[in-house]
């Protein structure tokens, strides 16, 4: 009778709210958004996973019972757990998002390990999926690299179908150039290929559920499960277009709004202790080495820039465009980084960033137009480290950025606009993982552009991501295309491949 009885109540406060969620009435597994692991060093990375037995609860908290649960670890050498080689167990909460982040310590350099999560003992233990990850190489080490390269997954523009051909790539590392998750509410586009629970997330409660909803996909589950990531944002975590303690739209409680944003970021990914935000700030530009193999310089491009110049409007032009004083990385992250140009011995030194380096301009004919949301609206960010890498000599200089929702190619040039200036470095941008929707391979004025843009050497507007090999002697590029991803079972190819020889940047055609 007191269940009926509850049952019904809940029926009723459900019909009064409109739109809210009945909870499970049977709770479901506890372990429905994967695992993952990231930002490997020498002697371990960081573990992830997420408790929810009902992902899309209102309050993002996943339907978990309040109260703190204790998650079990354990750490192999083998895929079946014969080898545990380390093992422990860590507490985790409503505060925590009921997200677990763990970081062995004593693993051995440059070797693959397997790890898993537990919730409870005995007959009614629950047992997580099980995720492959990697320890960074020794210093001095040389070796070989598989690196992808990810961005932009509109949910509900397409089918991640693209993350499973990445998983089924294996590589070593993943890197995530921002555009994880997607703000926008459910109804801002006709047809979407799914739907995203709620409106514009706002709360730290949208933003956990948003999350929850995009780590309950298979396909972002198996490309987390297969390798370690290193995330970095760009704006769609938090706002559309945001720019330091500016949002696109006017907002006076943005800043509260960010620190929800990144609160959630930091919950849902693998990152590091260094990364955990302090309300609106988060110390997200780092640094991780892959033996003597490569330098990875991790940027962010939202935190500390000035406003957006020319208004913020796409292909445009103004002088405040070229203003030497204006910054898009801030001056601190600035001289960090070409700090550690001067400290770099990496045969290949790989930024990997959010928004287009080389200048484009994107307009057809005499006019130029230019992306003033990219370096291009911040040219003398742009000259300052361009020349500082080029000074400190750094061997091999390749950027590995995203935004664009398209495949590109670019040789970095020491002036643009002259045909005489040296290519002084490689920039690899990744098309989206499924912003955008299927695509299409060229756009109407591609030829023109390209031919406008000598230095730019390839473009693709279809879904899918960057895969590179990196040896000590070249740096393979192959621009990975699914043909659609409105319906599922897309198959993968390499439109494209790109050698970059050891110390002559840019760009061969394979
Ligand atoms: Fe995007
Ligand atoms: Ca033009």
């Amino acid at each position: 009778m007191l269940r009926a009885a509850g049952y019904t109540l809940g029926a009723l406060a459900v019909g009064a709210a409109g739109c809210s969620r009945t909870p499970s009435a049977a709770p479901g597994p506890v372990f429905t958004l994967g695992v993952a692991s990231g930002d490997p060093a020498t002697d371990g990375m960081v573990l992830w996973t997420r408790l929810a037995r009902d992902p899309l609860a209102d309050d993002g908290l996943g339907g978990m019972p309040s109260g703190p649960v204790e998650v079990q670890w354990e750490v192999a050498t083998d895929e079946r757990f014969g080898q545990v080689v380390q093992r422990g167990t860590q507490p985790t909460d409503a505060e925590a998002g009921y997200a677990v982040h763990v970081r062995p310590v004593g693993l051995a350099p440059g070797r693959e390990y397997w790890y898993r999560f537990r919730v409870g003992t005995g007959p009614t233990a629950e047992l997580s999926p099980t995720g492959r990850t990697r320890t960074a190489p020794a210093p001095g080490e040389l070796g070989s690299l598989t690196l992808c390269a990810t961005s932009c997954a509109r949910y509900e523009q397409g089918l991640y179908t693209a993350y499973r051909r990445l998983a089924e790539d294996r590589p070593d590392l993943v890197v995530a150039l921002g555009d994880y998750i997607y703000e926008y509410g459910g109804d801002e586009i006709g047809a979407p290929v799914r739907r995203v629970a709620g409106g514009e997330t706002r709360t730290l409660a949208d933003y956990r559920r948003r999350y929850a909803q995009y780590h309950a996909d298979p396909d972002l589950q198996a490309a987390h499960a297969v390798a370690p990531w290193l995330v970095v944002y760009d704006d769609h975590e938090v706002a559309d277009n945001w720019a330091g303690d500016v949002p696109d739209a006017p907002d006076p409680a943005f800043l509260q709004r960010r620190a929800d944003a990144l609160r959630a970021f930091y919950e849902n990914l693998p990152l590091p202790e260094s990364c955990r935000p302090n309300g609106p700030a988060i110390q997200l530009y780092r640094r991780l080495d892959w033996g003597s193999l490569a330098g990875l310089h991790l940027l962010d491009t939202r935190q500390y820039r000035g406003d957006q110049p020319c208004g913020d409007r796409y292909r445009s032009d103004c002088p405040e465009r070229t203003d030497p004083a204006r910054t898009l990385l801030g001056p601190a992250q600035e001289a960090w980084l070409l700090d550690g140009f001067r400290r770099s011995r990496a045969r290949w030194d790989l930024l990997g960033q959010q928004v287009f380096l080389s200048q484009v301009d994107l307009t057809p004919g005499v006019e130029r137009g230019f992306n003033p949301d990219a370096w291009d609206g911040y040219v003398g960010s742009r000259d300052r480290v361009v020349a500082g890498w080029t000074a400190a000599g750094v061997r091999n200089p390749v950027v590995l950025t995203g935004d664009v929702h398209a495949h590109w190619a670019a040789e970095v040039k020491a002036r643009y606009d002259d045909p005489a200036a040296p290519t002084v470095g490689t920039e690899l941008v990744t098309t989206s993982i499924a912003s955008g929707g299927d695509g299409t391979e060229q756009r109407p004025d591609t030829a023109q552009v390209l031919a406008e843009n000598p230095h730019v050497r390839f473009f693709n507007s279809r879904r899918g991501y960057l895969r590179t090999r990196i040896t000590p002697e070249s740096l393979t590029a192959d621009f990975r295309v699914v043909e659609y991803v409105t319906r599922p079972g897309a198959l993968v190819a390499t439109r494209a491949g790109f050698v970059v020889e050891d110390r002559r940047p840019g760009l061969n055609r394979v």
